[in-house]
């Protein structure tokens, strides 16, 4: 089925411990294009943006903790268009099998997802960032996709 993101997005932000610092300074760096829209975030990255960039984050769970399931369920509700998610690649992670779910659901269901800052600058930089998009959404509910 065809899907629109409003020109408003619900965006969730991640990040790693060993990323947390340079996904703030994103976020710092992006305050205005990113205070245009709704920002969540799991936990500890959530609070450590509100904190440091001023920008209103709602904090799910810590990721560890649950957070990036959280956020996986809302991406299959329908309620997030996009993600930021600076994972780590040099260290594992206790809740790996979590991390892997989030990049499969957000795969599942379409929509963008950046694990770097250049993936992230363009995906910020793109009209579709600020304006509206539409896009295919799977429906396996109606056993189509
Ligand atoms: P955190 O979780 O923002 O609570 O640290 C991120 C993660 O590890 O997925």
């Amino acid at each position: 089925m065809e899907k629109t993101m409003d020109a408003t997005k619900h965006i969730a932000l991640i990040a790693h411990d060993q990323m947390k610092a340079s996904l703030v300074e994103w976020c710092r760096k992006n305050y205005e294009a990113l205070s245009h829209h709704f920002l969540c975030g799991t936990g500890t990255t959530a609070k450590l943006i509100s904190e440091q960039s001023g920008l209103p984050v709602k904090a799910y769970l810590s990721g560890p903790l649950g957070g990036d399931q959280q956020i996986g369920a809302k991406v299959a509700e329908g309620q997030i268009d996009m993600i930021i998610f600076l994972s780590d690649p040099l260290t594992a992670q206790p809740h790996d099998p979590d991390v892997k779910a989030l990049l499969r659901i957000a795969q599942v269901y379409n929509i963008p997802i950046a694990n770097n800052l250049a993936t992230a600058d363009f995906l910020i930089s793109s009209p579709m960032f600020s304006g509206s998009y539409t896009y295919h959404r799977p429906d396996y509910e109606r056993g189509k996709s």
